[in-house]
């Protein structure tokens, strides 16, 4: 983002406007979190704001501030929708392609709304007026937080909007460790912490409000877990049967896919999730160092995302997905070979 663009948006957001602000779909901790915390600082200044999901979101989430504000797509499409055409600006966040947003794609490329997109995945589509991308900061939330200090407006952030981005910084970066968790990072979350974000409770909130069925269908995947003979790679895999026998809901195999990640010498681990209603399988990809499941999600699985975390999709059976990953590997054997 230039300085002309940040002036161009200071003009902007100088009267109130009518703003929507959208994050991808299946909302993930930094998607809410960055939403939100944008919500309550743009409501903050006088502006017209709603925030739209495309779908719903974890019960994990269910507790931050204003969150029970937000319009879902699906569920209330006619509103959604108009208030789509209306508004006046669109801050798109946590997504840099608009077919991350499923059904309102759409709506969204023919609104006349002057888009703004925040974001940190690599590679962004050309659809927004003002972009602010960095692929090199752990998360959307920071960004928010880095969007407001270049408004020059860091001292009017309240204990919602700390709340907010602390979460999205928070899941983002798996509780402040993973390899984009920078001293900048740990700054900002200080300054969260000052202006009213309440860590240990937070915590709490996200990570300890587990639920029986949830615990039982995170020992059924690591029963479930795979290390690939002559390969420093482990995949899970969880079918339609087993997460309904675990009364499956949104956000519980959030987080899985670390533990095949935490195996010694594993760099790449995988988890598969059957969704029969969808007919897809959805794929969870991570690793460790220098190899690239950004690339290979978006060459072999219709996906995305960052270097060392990234999802994408199959439209084959799970059986047969689990093949394909697997006769895929022998590309990368200078890569992946123990
Ligand atoms: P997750 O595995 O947690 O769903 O996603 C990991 C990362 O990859 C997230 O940053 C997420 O935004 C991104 N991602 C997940 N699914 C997709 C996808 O289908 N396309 C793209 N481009 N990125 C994705
Ligand atoms: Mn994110």
């Amino acid at each position: 983002m230039t300085k002309n663009d940040i002036l161009d948006l200071k003009q902007h957001l100088a009267t109130p406007k009518k703003v929507v602000i959208v994050p991808h779909k299946n909302p993930d901790g930094d998607a809410i979190g960055s939403t939100l915390g944008l919500y309550h600082y743009l409501k903050q200044n006088g502006h017209n704001v709603i925030a739209i999901t495309p779908n719903d979101y974890p019960e994990f989430l269910k507790w931050i501030p204003g969150e029970d504000t937000i319009l879902k797509y699906d569920e209330d499409t006619e509103k959604a929708s108009k208030l789509i055409q209306q508004a006046e600006l669109i801050f798109t966040l946590d997504f840099n392609t608009l077919q991350r947003t499923g059904n309102m794609e759409s709506v969204l490329t023919s609104s006349n709304a002057i888009k703004i997109m925040i974001d940190h995945h690599q590679q962004p589509d050309n659809y927004a007026k003002y972009v602010y991308s960095d692929a090199s900061i752990c998360s959307t939330s920071q960004m928010i937080y880095h969007f407001i200090e270049m408004l020059d407006d860091v001292g009017s952030i309240n204990s919602k909007i700390a709340t907010s981005l602390y979460v999205g910084i928070m899941t983002d970066t798996g509780s402040f460790r993973f390899v984009l968790t920078t001293s900048t990072t740990h700054r900002v979350v200080a300054d969260l912490i000052d202006k009213g974000a309440d860590n240990a409770s937070i915590h709490n909130n996200v990570y300890d409000n587990n639920s029986y069925n949830k615990l039982q269908l995170l020992g059924c995947a690591l029963n479930n877990l795979k290390l690939v003979e002559g390969f420093n790679v482990s995949y899970i895999s969880l079918s339609q049967n087993e997460l309904n026998a675990f009364d499956f809901k949104k956000g519980d195999t959030e987080g899985i896919v670390n533990y095949a990640l935490s195996l010694k010498s594993v760099i790449f681990a995988v988890i598969f999730i059957e969704d029969r209603k969808e007919r897809i399988v959805k794929i969870s990809l991570r690793s460790k160092g220098d190899f690239d499941v950004n690339t290979f999600a978006r060459k072999y699985f219709n996906g995305g995302g960052h270097t060392n975390a990234a999802g994408g999709r199959s439209e084959l059976d799970l059986k047969s997905t689990i093949e394909k990953f697997i006769n895929i590997l022998p590309n990368y054997k200078n890569d992946l070979k123990s």
